[in-house]
């Protein structure tokens, strides 16, 4: 066990130590894979140190690394050593999380450190929730809560509302639940990308006078495209008025909550009915930690909870501490779960709030040193400018068309990427792709920021100045 803890030890050290100057983004081809790594049935055993060479050598280095200082691609995952040991403790452990009789210690863990993430979002006094997998889960355990709590059953009268910014994993969690296309309403967002909210407004209206039930709108704390932030009190004030609930998804954005800035920039987040918020990316967690967080617990149980007659019967003795604990299977999907507070709590314990403070301040910096170095160069256009540690921007060129543009910028993406030292990836803007840095890496420098962007001019440069293709 020692050899083998210590072997993994020192990759993992090593792991952090040389990361940043590795490459960010590393993918290999499926033959390659299937030639490297794939076996038959393993009827023989492999001595687990060959097998741990082979994953540092054949797996953890083809990837794409989140945790890489200079990864502005998607939304990057800057880890914590803390953390991951952390990891590796629960999972030594094996705690059953799923109830109070099996894990009392690890659930109140879990309770504390929910309710420092509800006051931290400003919530009330007995918010709580539940850790999951990731905002996707988040997202799903919120749409089933509200529909539980605000009608009991499914009914296909249901509406739901969300902006044409929300991430797609809230039209998964519908589809799951088999809402229908038409109890989806995807309102149209103003020239900042947020809600507009008389556009909203208008929509429940005029679902109400058709005879609809307006279940639940869908705002967000910070998109995953530019970071922009719907108008949380308008929004809050219209579901009050409608008896809908109010589901802010701050998967990427609501973290941000910890600084004075950030939370000034999610005023009006606190009134909603739940919030997702995942550690797993601006709270520097490893993979995989959501949140829902809740204004009332119960609302959970009374979403999860399953009764008597539904044949719980090796739960009965479980079910009887009911009354005076939580049973965290009670307030969500999984009944077997991993003690998933312990990384987050034993991280925020270990560098106290001002460090996780700094740290997502940094987050704030980087994309607007990344604005202040766009806006110096008649190369580049602003999009969006920095808000929340995201910024979008495009190249200029004086005689290219837009269509050119665009070409040569998905050429310079590749090339960033095959052979650059960031991750810079586009995203869609409208008609046209935009390029976009996600700067959340608080080991990430302002040189970093400028270096990176240098490189890439490079390549848009390099890519403009050859024969563009006919069709552009
Ligand atoms: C990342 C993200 C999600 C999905 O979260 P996962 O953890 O990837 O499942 C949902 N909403 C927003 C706004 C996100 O940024």
């Amino acid at each position: 066990m020692r050899a083998l803890g210590e072997r993994a030890l020192e990759m993992v050290i090593h792991h952090f130590a040389t990361r940043r100057d590795l490459p960010p983004a590393t993918t290999i081809t499926k033959s390659d894979a299937v030639a490297r790594l794939h076996t038959d049935l393993p009827e023989q055993a492999t001595p687990p140190e060959d097998l741990l060479d082979l994953l540092a050598r054949e797996v953890f280095p083809n990837a794409f690394h989140a945790d890489h200082p200079r990864f502005y691609a998607f939304v990057p995952s800057p880890t914590n050593f803390v953390s991951a040991v952390a990891d590796f403790l629960v999972s030594g452990h094996n705690l059953f999380a799923g109830h109070w009789l099996a894990s009392s210690a690890a659930s109140q863990i879990e309770l504390t450190v929910l309710e420092w993430l509800c006051r931290l979002c400003g919530m009330p006094t007995g918010s709580s929730g539940i850790f999951v997998s990731g905002g996707s889960m988040a997202n799903l355990t919120a749409l089933v809560t509200a529909r539980e709590v605000k009608m009991g059953a499914h009914d296909a009268r249901a509406v739901v509302y969300c902006s044409d910014q929300t991430h797609s994993s809230l039209f998964k969690a519908l589809r799951v639940l088999g809402f229908a296309r038409d109890q989806r309403r995807l309102i149209p967002t103003d020239a900042t990308l947020r809600l507009s909210v008389p556009a909203l407004r208008a929509a429940i209206e005029a679902d109400l006078a058709a005879g609809r039930r307006p279940l639940c709108v869908v705002a967000n704390a910070g998109t995953t495209n530019t970071g922009a932030i719907d108008p949380l009190h308008q929004v809050a004030d219209l579901c009050a008025e409608h008896d809908v609930w109010m589901h802010v998804d701050g998967a990427y954005g609501a973290a941000a909550a910890f600084t004075p800035r950030g939370r000034a920039l999610l005023e009006g987040m606190e009134r909603a009915d739940s919030i997702t918020l995942d550690p797993h990316k601006w709270l520097f967690q490893p993979y995989e930690l959501g949140c829902l967080l809740v204004r009332d617990p119960r609302h959970l149980v009374h979403a999860f909870h399953v009764g008597d007659d539904d044949h719980a019967d090796y739960l009965a003795d479980v079910a009887r501490h009911v009354q005076a604990d939580v049973n965290f299977y009670d307030r969500g999907i999984q009944l077997t779960r991993s003690a998933k507070a312990i990384k987050l709590w034993l991280s925020l314990r270990a560098f106290g709030l001002p460090a996780f403070r700094e740290a997502i301040e940094s987050g704030f910096l980087q994309a607007e040193h990344a604005e202040r170095v766009l806006r110096a160069s008649p190369s580049w256009e602003i999009v969006t400018p920095a808000q929340m540690g995201i910024i979008t921007f495009r190249y200029r060129h004086p005689s290219l068309s837009p269509a050119a543009v665009d070409a040569v910028t998905a050429r310079a993406v590749d090339r960033m990427r095959l052979e650059g030292q960031a991750l810079i990836m586009s995203t869609m803007l409208g008609e046209r792709p935009a390029l976009r840095l996600c700067t959340i890496h608080p080991a990430g420098t302002l040189t970093d920021v400028e270096r990176s962007l240098a490189q890439l001019l490079g390549f848009l440069e390099a890519e403009a100045a050859l024969p563009q293709s006919p069709s552009t």
